[in-house]
């Protein structure tokens, strides 16, 4: 993984866990690399034949330019989270959208036809957006920047044909698009640590029979999820995300079937660690 900062990474034991499970002689690094050191940091991995890498922000977009070829996922999206090194070709992919979408769907259900008010339009919020329209979910868009969202919106309907609402995220606003909504992910930074009082939706705004997805998994149960719950809505914390994208990228690299339970478990285990420290 590289990345600035990385050292709040599931990803290292959730990695490691699996090659081991499956007898694999795999080892899964964090290593912080500066946004001016990434061009040296890419063609070091290269030197040293590394078979693949996660990358994390800062690097999400600059990587791409310094990649072999794209696969359509990371095309689409405009971002990198996934490279493999396919005998000296680097390929760049993103697996946060399918990965998002699988947790989502492993929990709830098919996502077509379902009104989905998406906030946010960050780096995970366009991974996630493209692969629901892909899907077939009614899509809203909120967010802080409004020409973030309309710019997403405009790509997902040139790319996919579809249409999407965009809405802003005051009180009023929001309490409006909640009222046709069915599922609402959180996929700002909003409630994340050490912000962790902090929703952009509160129970107020909720109704029984939402689906409530904060993909923020420090902490697990955010401020959103509380509130979803005291609203008597059903809520999806964000590790199953987490780890179905790295799911997703161990069989990039590996070719080999990922042990979901097993990295399910490192995860929440190392949770649990940095919960009592
Ligand atoms: P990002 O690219 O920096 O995007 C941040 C988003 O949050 C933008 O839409 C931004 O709005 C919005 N935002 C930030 N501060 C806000 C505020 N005070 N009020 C309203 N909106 C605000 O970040 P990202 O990489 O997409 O990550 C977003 C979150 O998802 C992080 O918490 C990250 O840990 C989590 N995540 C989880 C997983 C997982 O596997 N579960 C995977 C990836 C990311 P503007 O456009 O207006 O700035």
């Amino acid at each position: 993984l590289i990345g600035d900062p990385v050292e709040r990474s599931l990803s290292p034991v959730m990695h490691n866990a699996a090659f081991e499970a499956l007898g694999l002689d795999y080892a899964y690094l964090a290593l912080r690399v500066p946004q001016a050191s990434l061009e040296g940091a890419i063609a070091s991995a290269c030197v040293i034949n590394m078979a693949g890498m996660n990358v994390t922000h800062p690097h999400k977009i600059d990587i791409l330019s310094l990649l072999d070829d794209l696969d359509e996922s990371a095309e689409l999206v405009g971002a990198v989270n996934t490279v493999k090194n396919d005998r000296g070709r680097l390929i760049g992919y993103n697996t946060d959208g399918a990965g998002a979408v699988r947790a989502l769907e492993s929990e709830v259900g098919k996502l077509a036809g379902r009104k989905v008010l998406l906030l946010g339009a960050g780096g995970a919020a366009r991974a996630i957006a493209f692969s629901l329209a892909e899907k077939g979910a009614e899509l809203t868009i909120a967010n802080r920047t409004a020409s973030r969202a309309k710019e997403l919106a405009t790509a997902i309907k040139r790319n996919s044909g579809v249409d999407v609402g965009r809405t802003g995220i005051g009180r009023g606003e929001l309490a409006r698009a909640m009222e046709r909504t069915d599922i609402l992910i959180n996929a700002t930074t909003v409630g994340m640590y050490p912000d962790v009082n902090r929703a952009l939706v509160t129970a107020d705004m909720m109704h029984r029979g939402l689906i409530v997805n904060d993909i923020v998994y420090e902490p697990l149960q955010t401020r959103l999820l509380r509130e979803a719950k005291k609203a008597g809505a059903r809520t999806v914390t964000g590790l199953g995300m987490l780890i179905h994208q790295g799911a997703l990228s161990f069989e990039i690299w590996t070719g080999r079937r990922a042990p979901i339970k097993v990295m399910a478990a490192a995860a929440k285990r190392e949770l649990r660690r940095w919960e009592r420290a």
